[in-house]
């Protein structure tokens, strides 16, 4: 097979040139980082995990007239896209009190917020993607105010079919990341949600035991991040055939 062409390599994606023009090959990888890469492991079967979570959002968001990046699954591990120019900002939703947020106001974890509250951070690791108000974003220019608006009720749309899905499999949606891109059609430009949406950039706790489903069973050394992911997969339906930890086959007669 003929080489392909890596275009960028991510913490836990690699983009490759698709086969049109146009079009990205996105590569799911096992490695897991948290605290901006200073902790860092391979989680055999992640990469697998997210790409097919990840398809599930997407198409599901597609049949509710949300835009995005997503063309086709191509394997396990690789999805085509349709190429952007990224927004440099990611946009959180929280429907409850978690993490940087709880650190941040002093609300304790799990507490529910009056709305869903959005919070938009500059794409910047070497900065530690700092907080920004919309403020920043339109002084430098980093989105418009039409681009502003199309995120913001396009997050709201992301957000309520987020949680209804999780909801009708026991899973409570504390807070999620999303990004957004650029496509352009001849002169028109219009926003596609874009990058990816799964158990590492989400989270989500059983609503039974509270129990975490998602990276912070990494970032706080909770347990197996495999079987957390593949709990949500397994709930969804969408788990692949062959277990993603599964080792090498063993013959039977
Ligand atoms: P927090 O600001 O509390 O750390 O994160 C809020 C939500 O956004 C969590 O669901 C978290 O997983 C997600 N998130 C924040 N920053 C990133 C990031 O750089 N990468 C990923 N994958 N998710 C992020």
């Amino acid at each position: 097979m003929a080489r392909r062409k890596k275009i960028y390599e991510g913490k836990a994606k690699t983009l490759f040139e698709g086969p049109e023009p146009g079009t990205i090959v996105q590569y799911f990888k096992d490695d897991a980082t948290a605290f901006n890469a200073e902790k860092k492991d391979v989680i055999e079967g992640k990469g697998v995990l997210n790409n097919l979570l990840s398809e599930y959002f997407m198409v599901g968001l597609g049949q509710i007239g949300v835009p995005t990046h997503f063309l086709k699954r191509l394997n396990m591990r690789e999805q085509l896209v349709r190429s952007c120019e990224i927004v440099p900002l990611e946009v959180i939703v929280r429907n409850y009190a978690a993490g940087s947020m709880s650190k941040r106001l002093g609300i304790d974890e799990g507490t529910q917020l009056p709305r869903p509250i959005v919070e938009y951070c500059l794409k910047d690791d070497a900065l530690g993607d700092p907080l920004v108000s919309e403020e920043h974003i339109a002084a430098f220019g980093w989105a418009s105010q039409q681009d502003m608006e199309d995120i913001l009720s396009l997050t709201l749309r992301v957000n309520d079919f987020m949680s209804g899905v999780m909801l009708a499999v026991g899973i409570r949606l504390i807070d999620f990341k999303i990004e957004f891109g650029r496509v352009y059609d001849g002169d028109f430009q219009r926003l596609v949600l874009a990058d990816e949406i799964s158990p590492d950039s989400c989270r989500l706790w059983d609503i039974e035991t509270g129990r975490k489903l998602d990276k912070d069973v990494f970032r706080r050394d909770l347990g197996s991040l495999t079987d957390a992911y593949s709990e949500v997969a397994r709930r969804l339906g969408v788990m692949p055939n062959t277990p993603p930890t599964m080792g090498k086959p063993t013959l039977v007669n």
